[in-house]
């Protein structure tokens, strides 16, 4: 039986239950509290904040402590508050996402970054973790369980800002230490790769090829390039603050007749 202080540690992720990233946590977190999975039953990378609205939905209890859902990360964070858990959770994790999650593009793109949100919009604690293999695209599961471990410790023990979710990426060793960072950007090919199927058919493929980055100073890819763990304060409101009443926005509209 679980001590009553006993953290409670949730996890998701969007690449499924069965995967290597989150059993790995699973196992690894357990001296710092209770962790329990609710994931996808399958791969739901690239499925941001998505819900599925249009048809019922699926709760599987795989073995004690594992759950998976027939739909989105997203969607996971709902099971996880309203059927699964005994109470709201300490922190929620999403991932170890196998591949970054780095940049503008991606952290909205993400599943990982997504479930993380997800959690934030239901005032947990939340963060996103993704690693980044090594030149020879091997990646340091374990490793980057340790890096994630010393997190969640600190974490657990002084709380997060209220409002802010953190995006880690963690690069394959050696790490060199941490970097608070901003998001850099990544520019993937707008290229929509078309073929011909055996009956002629067209079909075709969007967001292949290596996207390009650009690392300036400062940015999650510089710091994960160099050999530092990237930790990025996200937030989910996408209000801009930079204009919100400043004139020359405010003066954008003015005089527009509505009549
Ligand atoms: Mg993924």
């Amino acid at each position: 039986m679980a001590h009553a202080a006993e953290p409670l540690i949730l996890l998701c992720n969007d690449d499924g239950f069965h995967r290597e990233g989150i059993r790995i946590l699973f196992r690894r977190l357990r001296p710092l509290g209770q962790t329990v999975i609710v994931a996808p039953d399958r791969e739901r990378s690239a499925s941001s904040l998505s819900l599925t609205l249009r048809r019922p939905l699926r709760l599987h209890r795989v073995k004690p402590g594992i759950w998976s859902v027939d739909g989105t990360p997203a969607d996971c964070i709902y099971f996880a508050l309203d059927k699964i858990l005994p109470r709201r959770p300490d922190l929620l994790i999403s991932g170890m996402n196998p591949g970054p999650n780095l940049g503008q593009l991606d952290a909205h793109y993400s599943g990982t970054v997504a479930a993380a949100f997800q959690g934030s919009f239901f005032d947990v604690p939340s963060i996103a973790v993704s690693t980044i293999p090594n030149a020879l695209g091997r990646f340091f599961l374990n490793h980057a369980a340790s890096v994630v471990y010393r997190l969640v410790e600190r974490i657990l023990a002084k709380g997060l800002p209220q409002g802010v979710t953190l995006n880690v990426n963690i690069p394959a060793p050696p790490v060199l230490g941490l970097r608070i960072t901003r998001l850099g950007r990544k520019y993937y090919t707008r290229e929509v790769i078309e073929k011909k199927d055996p009956r002629g058919q067209s079909y075709y493929w969007i967001g292949t090829g290596n996207p390009e980055s650009d690392g300036a100073s400062g940015t999650d890819i510089r710091a994960t390039e160099r050999n530092y763990v990237s930790i990025t304060p996200l937030q989910t409101d996408l209000t801009c603050e930079a204009v919100l009443g400043r004139s020359p926005f405010q003066k954008l509209f003015k005089g527009i007749s509505l009549d």
